[in-house]
């Protein structure tokens, strides 16, 4: 990501378990955390994977301290093993002995009986917690707790990604929120998702402008999903030029390239377009192999509009179930513009559907061509019966071109959607 300038609050994380280290687990927290934090205008300055050795936590913990932090994060090392030391991490670098906590340990063990689990004796520890801390409620069975120590809030959450963040959303945030110094930081943080815009491309167009809003952070992250442009900054609210006037600014001049302002998915934005104009849609895929249907039916409540799909790889499957005109396959190839117009019209045929969208191409690492190179991709569309069909073309391996293909067929829906009247 680039960056050009750094303000507000600072934020520390220590992320704890041998595994981590090992490569056994991604450390995912770490993404999460980030942006939360920075979400809330709070940059992370340090972040530190520590092995599960009492010593080097305390000595991390101490050292976190030392550079006044706003908040810091301890992720891990709640549970019930000998390998969970953050409780008596804590309890030696801030001089907090842990205390035993009746109402946490009839907490945890209610957790367990409504589970049909019985409580064992290593489970007793996590009822302790260090003096003047106060609990988390328990999302799984380890509850976490935060405690004030000089400028810094020191949080400890469990390593198990799902309960860290029910912990950070549900207590965490509003924590941070409420401080007197959050409200002054007055950061605001807008995601602008785009799609069909290269990273490199977009840095270059966005640094062309000069934005009369210095205070303006503006970064950009790329993803499989499109590139995210992140601006950082005060809202008009706090004085100056404000973030909303620049995102105003770079949405006119990206155009229906932007998909979401809201940090919402491809999938997300296409299922909301399809409910509006209320369309249902089909899915016909050879080289993404059920990628887009599955894209689609994330989405809860995607029952609504999507009707079903059909993994057409094998030839005989395109012409049998899909009516691909066999002379067309013959002639064009299957990897072909015309095909992914049949394909995509057969879906709608078969299914009654009244979008479609279709895959068709060369994922690799085999199979390409001089004409039809590894990574050539067509995405048909039909909408309302109006077939079209595009051609792409991706670098990189197999899994990169496959995830990247079904993202193109979403947003090619999504951008001849947007032509749509509503319902
Ligand atoms: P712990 O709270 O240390 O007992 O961790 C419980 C489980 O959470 C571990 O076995 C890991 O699978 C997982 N975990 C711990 N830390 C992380 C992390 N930073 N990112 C993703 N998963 C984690
Ligand atoms: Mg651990």
């Amino acid at each position: 990501m680039s960056e050009t300038n750094r303000q507000g609050a600072a934020a520390e994380i220590i992320f704890s378990g041998d595994e981590l280290l090992r490569g056994d687990t991604l450390n995912t927290n770490q993404a999460y955390l980030g942006q939360r934090l920075l979400d809330l205008g709070i940059f992370a300055t340090h972040a530190l994977c520590v092995a599960d050795d009492l010593q080097a936590m305390v000595r991390a913990i101490r050292a976190s301290l030392e550079r006044h932090p706003v908040i810091l994060v301890l992720s891990g090392g709640l549970g019930p093993t000998d390998d969970d030391l953050t409780r008596e991490a804590v309890e030696e670098a801030l001089g907090r002995p842990l205390e035993h906590r009746e109402d946490l340990f009839e907490l945890i063990r209610a957790r367990f009986v409504s589970r049909g689990m019985v409580m064992g004796d290593s489970n007793r520890k996590q009822a302790s917690i260090p003096q003047g801390a106060t609990a988390i409620p328990l999302t799984g069975t380890a509850p976490g707790f935060h405690l004030q120590q000089g400028d810094t809030l020191v949080v400890a959450l469990p390593g198990v990604p799902w309960e860290l963040q029910q912990m950070w959303e549900d207590t965490v945030e509003p924590l941070l929120r409420a401080r007197p110094e959050g409200a002054r930081a007055a950061q605001t943080v807008r995601r602008i998702r785009t799609f069909g815009i290269g990273e490199s491309t977009l840095a270059e167009t966005l640094s062309e402008f000069d934005w009369h809003a210095p205070a303006v952070t503006i970064g950009t992250r790329a993803h499989l999903d499109g590139v995210t442009v992140i601006l950082r900054g005060p809202s008009a609210a706090g004085g100056g030029g404000g973030l909303e006037a620049v995102e105003t600014r770079i949405r006119a001049i990206l155009g229906e390239r932007v998909y979401s302002l809201n940090d919402e998915s491809l999938a997300e934005v296409v299922g909301k377009l399809l409910r509006r104009i209320g369309c249902t849609v089909a899915v016909a895929e050879s080289c993404t192999g059920g990628l887009v249907g599955k894209r689609i039916t994330d989405m809860p409540g995607s029952s609504e509009y999507f009707l079903g799909g059909v993994t057409a790889y094998d030839n005989r499957i395109k012409t049998e179930v899909l009516g691909v005109p066999a002379d067309v396959l013959a002639v064009r190839g299957a990897v072909s513009m015309e095909l992914a117009a049949a394909m995509a019209e057969g879906v709608c045929r078969l299914t009654g559907a009244d979008c479609a969208l279709s895959t068709t191409g060369v994922a690799g690492p085999g199979g390409g061509s001089d004409d039809k190179p590894v990574g050539l991709v067509y995405i048909g569309s039909v909408v309302k019966s109006v077939t079209s069909v595009e051609r792409l073309h991706f670098p990189g391996q197999r899994e990169h071109i496959r995830e990247r293909a079904a993202f193109a067929a979403l947003d090619l829906l999504r951008r001849r959607l947007l032509q749509q009247p509503p319902a």
